[in-house]
């Protein structure tokens, strides 16, 4: 599971420059699900091989009785909670507040490991007034320019130094054969139908489910085999067992559906028909496209909408989950049992497809044929030329692509590429990724 990092902080020290400078920040995820985490943003960063999960908070004034306020330093402790560890961002430039001082004692009760960033250091890395920050009794500061990026690095580096990574989890060529357990995350809002679904798989005959929740970190793996074929199930929802049946306790976590699916090999993602596809649909299905996950879309709750809402729904899904194109999208009845063997299959297609073998052979013969229909443009004096591609990776599909001037092929051009090669190996549910290869 990817750790995740907290940063925390007053108004104004640089909470947002230093979360936008760590991580890719146009995935950031806004978590305005269901109104209760609405100043809570959450990205993903990585500092080389090692990912990791990042989240900004609002201000945090402790003290304040304001509306307002409070619920920032609310958004905060929930922040600190969820997080293995904390970044506690200050401000050189304005000194050390009495604001500072407040967090800094919430902090010391929190039970995280927490490192101090001293921001808008830029050009005053060894200044003496860095030292003063030692004050907090939060340890060693940390001197920083979230503006500039400077010191960012070793600061993640000192955040990141006590986790353990597992390192050839993403981009590996991984065996894709049967007797590995397909890792499956089931996500979507809160009520829109996930334990009634998990419940409905684990009632049915031929799903058997083994009794062995491996705790990583609070999050429930449950292994089970269908018609022969092991799957594990990676908690999203805060699950529970109560005998047979698996119950939410904690309605939703960004975390941990963060987590999951960043774990996971297919991503299930259910809307609910009753509601449509919201924004926070749009956001964890952007998030599933980011990660490269294999993704089957199933809209539940089928059985409780008319022609007309169907319809709607239809809309709703090509206008905000178009980008999701390669994905099947299925309507189901969690509660009725029904469409529920055409998950099944969609899963298990989606994941053939993500660890499918792309031979070098039919590979390169598959781009000399495209190129035959359709040159890449000329970009003034160079013409990109295609020569051989081979597959860099599984779950999702990398095939790079090898030649001469491929800086100049356009993104249009990669899409077509990627449209020939989908439609050669018949890919279905699977994002596909094309990269050129740069510099021979
Ligand atoms: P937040 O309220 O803690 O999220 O703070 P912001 O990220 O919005 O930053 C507050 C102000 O500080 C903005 O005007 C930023 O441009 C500025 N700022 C952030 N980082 C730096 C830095 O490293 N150096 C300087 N000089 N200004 C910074
Ligand atoms: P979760 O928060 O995603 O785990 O959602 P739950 O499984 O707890 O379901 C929330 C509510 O939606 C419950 O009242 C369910 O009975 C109801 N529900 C779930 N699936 C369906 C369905 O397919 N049709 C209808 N009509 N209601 C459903």
């Amino acid at each position: 599971m990817k750790p995740v990092i907290a940063l925390v902080g007053r108004p104004n020290v640089g909470k947002s420059t230093l979360f936008n400078r760590i991580t890719k920040s146009r995935d950031a995820i806004v978590a305005d699900f269901a109104g209760l985490t609405r100043d809570r943003h959450y990205g993903d960063a990585r500092l080389g091989p090692r990912e990791f999960i990042v989240i900004d908070t609002g201000g945090f004034e402790p003290d304040a009785t304001t509306g307002v306020v409070q619920r920032m330093a609310q958004q905060t402790k929930q922040a600190v909670a969820e997080a293995d560890a904390v970044i506690f961002v200050t401000d050189v430039r304005a000194g050390l507040s009495a604001q500072d001082h407040e967090i800094a004692r919430f902090l010391r009760t929190a039970n995280k490991r927490v490192l101090l960033a001293v921001n808008k250091a830029e050009g005053m890395l060894d200044a003496p007034q860095i030292a003063e920050f030692h004050e907090l009794g939060i340890g060693e500061p940390h001197p920083v320019s979230a503006a500039h990026g400077q010191g960012i690095r070793s600061l993640l580096e000192a955040a990141l130094d006590e986790f353990i990574f597992d390192e050839d989890h993403d981009g590996e060529i991984e065996d894709g054969s049967a007797d590995r357990p397909i890792r499956l995350a089931v996500a979507g809002r809160p009520n829109v139908g996930k334990s009634t679904l998990i419940n409905a798989w684990l009632g049915e005959e031929r799903l058997v489910a083994f009794d062995l929740p491996g705790t990583t970190r609070d999050a429930i793996h449950v292994p089970f085999e269908r018609n022969g074929r092991r799957y594990e199930l990676i908690d999203t929802a805060g699950l529970r067992r109560k005998g047979r049946v698996f119950e939410a306790i904690e309605k939703f976590s960004v975390v941990k559906t963060l987590q999951a699916i960043a774990d996971a090999n297919v991503v299930l993602l259910l809307i609910d028909a009753t509601q449509g596809v919201g924004e926070q649909d749009a956001h964890i299905a952007g998030y599933v496209l980011e990660s490269g996950r294999a993704v089957v879309v199933a809209v539940n709750k089928w059985d409780a909408v008319d022609d007309y809402q169907r319809q709607m729904l239809e809309r709703s899904i090509e206008s905000r989950l178009g980008f999701l194109k390669f994905a099947e999208v299925l309507h189901i009845s969690a509660l009725k049992r029904r469409g529920i063997g055409a998950v099944w299959k969609a899963i298990d297609a989606a994941h053939a497809s993500a660890t499918k073998k792309l031979s070098t052979p039919q590979l390169t013969r598959l781009i000399h044929d495209a190129v035959e229909h359709q040159a890449p443009k000329r970009a003034g004096a160079f013409r990109p030329k295609l020569r051989y591609a081979h597959q860099g990776g599984m779950n999702p599909p990398v095939v790079v692509i090898h030649g001469n001037a491929l800086e100049h092929v356009t993104d249009t051009y990669k899409r077509y590429l990627e449209g020939r090669i989908r439609e050669h190996f018949k890919l279905v549910g699977t994002p596909l990724r094309v990269e050129m290869k740069l510099g021979t």
